[in-house]
């Protein structure tokens, strides 16, 4: 077993090499709406991987996504992250890899490829790699659509998941909302506004009281929003509107208050005579509970103590990530073992540079107890 102080250096002896990569990884751009981008990326990332593993990655392509996976030989942990991001292809002409101080800055920086680069330290830290699957996916920024059934048949045949996803100021996070998403479109009848407005069903009247309805789901002390978003009605000014749209965003802790909301706007009933409802859409994550994280967060508690790193308590997050889909299989999951910064998916992003061989001898030392 490797003690503290020992973790600790060797980690350290590593940041300069984690900075060199963490510029080469910020300069390949990899939004998740290129293709090409996404493939140069995974470029990049296999061979780093392939060394950190010392296994051979399987590019797994899902509905034209490429995901990359190092699977264990006897997989016990699975330490998962993804690698696109929210921004196009050419943010980085105006806004390059750069570091001021102790502040690295750029596209992507903070979500999460400082993260990327920390698991990928940590499994060369670790002594118990042939345990540890790791999973870097690239289409989490847009719901992982591709490459949910390959995180979840992953996460099965592990006791625990370790999701590099950024961390709230140093925090972990052992919870997260789950949520749903809906589209409401309103059927009414058009009519002249002027000559017999009478025959009209009017679309948006009715919108106007759906939305009064579904915003009145929400319950604050459960921390359960409910929020109309994007609302569309009408076509003239002169006509009565036939139609309307309107989107809704739906959080919560528990997956009954998201049942609860589920059902309710299912259930929607219209209030004017021969307007019709119609409601597609749903959960689209899993809220992931606190009962699934806290063992783990205790563990990593430990962990941190042994490589040297203060952690503040741990934090629950308004924000879903795939660790919502493997937490609700019921797989322990811990999730914000990543950088150290601020501003995701924003133009500040940035992480904390001196952090960054710290934090893959926490995540080192956390596989090494499990
Ligand atoms: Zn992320």
């Amino acid at each position: 077993v490797i003690t503290g102080p020992s973790m600790q250096a060797r980690a350290a002896a590593l940041q300069d090499a984690m900075t060199e990569r963490l510029a080469a990884l910020v300069m390949c751009e990899s939004p998740t709406e290129s293709l090409p981008a996404l493939h140069a990326c995974a470029d990049l990332l296999e061979p780093w991987g392939d060394e950190a593993t010392g296994r051979r990655a399987e590019r797994v392509i899902a509905e034209g996504m490429p995901h990359l996976l190092w699977r264990a030989p006897a997989p016990r942990v699975l330490v998962l992250g993804h690698f696109d991001t929210v921004w196009p292809v050419g943010t980085t002409d105006g806004w390059p890899f750069a570091v001021t101080g102790n502040s690295a800055t750029g596209p992507g920086v903070f979500d999460m490829k400082a993260g990327i680069v920390q698991m990928l330290a940590a499994l060369r830290l670790c002594a118990g790699r042939d345990h540890v699957s790791l999973l870097l996916t690239s289409d989490e920024e847009t719901g992982s659509m591709t490459s949910r059934s390959l995180i979840e048949a992953e996460a099965r045949t592990v006791a625990a998941v370790l999701v590099g996803e950024p961390s709230a100021d140093g925090a972990l996070k052992i919870a997260r909302k789950g949520v749903a998403r809906y589209e409401i479109l309103v059927r009414g009848r058009a009519a002249h506004a002027g000559v017999e407005p009478e025959r009209g069903v009017n679309a948006a009247v009715e919108m106007a009281a759906v939305i009064g309805v579904v915003a009145a789901l929400g319950d604050r002390r459960a921390g359960t929003s409910v929020t109309p978003t994007r609302a569309t009605a009408g076509t003239t000014i002169n006509t009565v509107p036939e139609t309307a749209r309107i989107s809704v965003d739906a959080r919560a802790w528990t997956a009954a208050e998201l049942q609860r909301v589920h059902a309710a706007v299912q259930g929607l009933e219209p209030g004017l005579a021969e307007a019709n409802l119609s409601v597609t859409g749903g959960i689209t994550r899993p809220p992931m509970e606190a009962a699934m994280a806290e063992t783990l967060a205790a563990t990593a508690q430990q962990a941190a103590e042994a490589a040297g790193v203060s952690l503040p308590p741990a934090v629950r997050s308004g924000g879903a990530s795939d660790g919502n889909l493997t937490s609700a299989l019921g797989i322990p999951t811990l999730d914000g073992l990543g950088a150290v910064g601020a501003h995701p998916h924003a133009r500040g992003e940035h992480v904390l540079i001196d952090t960054m061989a710290g934090r893959a001898g926490l995540l080192a030392e956390l596989i090494d107890r499990l």
